[in-house]
């Protein structure tokens, strides 16, 4: 049983490439596979795709390009890993619909927002890509800002391999505390960098609560939409 409608959940490039550069057909397969199976029960499911796993422009910078072309290329990688998704949850049975921020008729609708809302209320899961279609803000801030526009009831922000936000980073930390919960201004206060300030800010003025799990583990779409109390809630 669902405790959400509509959730939009935010799939970082990590959770396409496993870690390495690419694509991992395995990895995506299995989380089109939980998608299916809460699209099933009911849910209407809005995804917005991280590109981390093929380019990030800070990155690319560092190593001599300029930012804003480079936050292009990270742009474009997120509509590849749209549509590796879209295959996988099609051929699980799931109709689909990308809509990209940055237009590309041949692949993708544009991003409209009434439309992707009509979408969702017919069943199909809508990919939002290229993140907002302008440089300098990261997909972590698209997905609050889509999540607000198509009114979901809850930003689920994946991570692959942590399940939830540390008051330190429990890779190099081992002792690193996890919170239960958290408000927006104490992540913000604390400066945790699991998600980037503009996005927290956006999800606190509005209202809009968020909850990051991790999403190695199978299974774990599902109970976080049923309300188990796994990963870190951040509300107000
Ligand atoms: N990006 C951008 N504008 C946006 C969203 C993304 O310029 O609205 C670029 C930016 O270079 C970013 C890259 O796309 O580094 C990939 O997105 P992100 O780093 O958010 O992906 P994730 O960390 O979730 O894999």
């Amino acid at each position: 049983m669902s405790k959400y409608r509509r959730v939009l959940l935010k799939l970082s490039g990590e959770a396409f490439g496993g870690g390495s550069v690419g694509v991992d057909p395995d990895i995506i397969a299995g989380v089109a596979d939980e998608i299916a199976e809460i699209v099933a029960d009911g849910v209407e499911v809005a995804v917005v795709t991280g590109g981390g796993n093929f380019f990030r422009g800070a990155q690319l910078q560092q190593r001599g390009m300029e930012r804003r072309r480079a936050d292009y290329m990270g742009m474009l990688g997120t509509v590849m890993n749209c549509l590796a998704l879209q295959d996988f949850l099609e051929q699980a049975g799931v109709p689909t619909r990308v809509q990209t921020a940055i237009t590309m008729g041949q692949v993708a609708e544009p991003y409209i927002p009434l439309r992707a809302v009509r979408h969702l209320e017919k069943g199909r899961v809508v990919l939002f890509g290229a993140g907002s279609g302008m440089p300098f803000f990261s997909t972590d801030t698209v997905a609050a800002q889509r999540a607000l526009e198509i009114r979901a009831d809850v930003l689920l922000m994946s991570k692959n391999g942590t399940d939830g936000v540390y008051d330190s980073d429990p890779r190099t930390n081992p002792e690193a505390r996890r919170y239960d919960q958290l408000t927006y201004t104490d992540f913000l206060a604390n400066d945790l960098k699991v998600a980037d300030a503009t996005a927290i800010s956006l999800a606190r003025d509005n209202g809009l609560p968020m909850i990051f799990f991790d999403l190695a583990v199978r299974g774990n779409i599902a109970r976080v939409i049923a309300g188990e109390k796994i990963g870190t809630s951040v509300h107000a």
